[in-house]
């Protein structure tokens, strides 16, 4: 189980998380939507340790995770796929893929039936396993991302915004996937999205957040149920 309680998260003198406190279980999905500038990516970044709290605690299971640095909270197998994609570009699509287990020191075999399993998942990027990262499109290359963080074998994957400049049909492909990297690794899953359709159409429970403050939560049906959440995020 994954907790935070409470997290304030500042940039000099701007509060952007004014106490975010979340649960999410193992094997669920849970997603946190909201606006721009309401504290998606913060809450990410403070839990992948790229940012410090001032107060709050962050627990994996039962260990206190707070303030670890980023390398240390990778090393918890807690794996954030940042917004944007952020693939290595002059590198192949599969040396990207090896470079998300760098971190757990695996021999050869066992990497490349990783591999495999991530080609099964995605296809296009079996198909495009030497060609450089930065040629692929946008959304091979937010797959590619998401492969490259299932490679460290996460505990819970944290993904900012994977829909974000992807089209909507490609946004439905991913989603889709997203939910089968669910079903069949068992992987924990935390959506941090814009696109509130989307990720309630894959989590289990989500969260609310503006500026700064988690505002509703609850079940994928009672926020899809919700007037707040119709009128502001869902375009009813
Ligand atoms: P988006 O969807 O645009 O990424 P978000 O919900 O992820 O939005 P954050 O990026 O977490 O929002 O930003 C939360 C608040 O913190 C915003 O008011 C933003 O302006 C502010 N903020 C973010 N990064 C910085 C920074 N490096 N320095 C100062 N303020 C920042």
């Amino acid at each position: 189980m994954f907790l935070i309680d409470n997290i304030k998260t500042y940039y000099g003198n701007i509060q952007a998380l004014k106490g975010i406190s979340l649960k999410i279980e193992s094997g669920e999905i849970v997603t946190l939507i909201g606006a721009n500038g309401a504290g998606k990516t913060t809450t990410l970044k403070t839990i992948a340790g790229l940012l410090k709290p001032k107060e709050g605690s962050v627990m994996l299971d039962s260990k206190n995770i707070t303030g670890y640095p980023a390398h240390k909270v990778v090393k918890e197998s807690v794996i954030l796929v940042p917004e944007g994609r952020r693939v290595f570009s002059k590198l192949t699509v599969e040396e990207n893929l090896k470079i998300g287990a760098y971190s757990r020191n695996i021999k050869m075999n066992k990497l490349n039936e990783e591999i495999k399993n991530i080609y099964t998942m995605f296809p296009r990027l079996e198909e495009r396993k030497n060609q450089y990262a930065g040629t692929l499109s946008g959304g091979e290359q937010q797959m590619l991302a998401i492969g490259r963080g299932l490679m460290a074998k996460p505990k819970i994957l944290l993904l900012d915004e994977p829909s974000m400049g992807i089209s909507p049909i490609v946004v439905r492909e991913i989603f889709h996937i997203i939910k089968n990297i669910n079903k069949n690794f068992k992987t924990t899953i935390f959506l941090v999205e814009q696109n509130a359709k989307m990720a309630l159409s894959v989590a289990n429970r989500g969260y609310v957040i503006e500026t700064g403050n988690i505002i509703l939560e609850g079940t994928t049906e009672e926020l899809k149920e919700s007037e707040e959440v119709k009128k502001a995020y869902l375009g009813d």
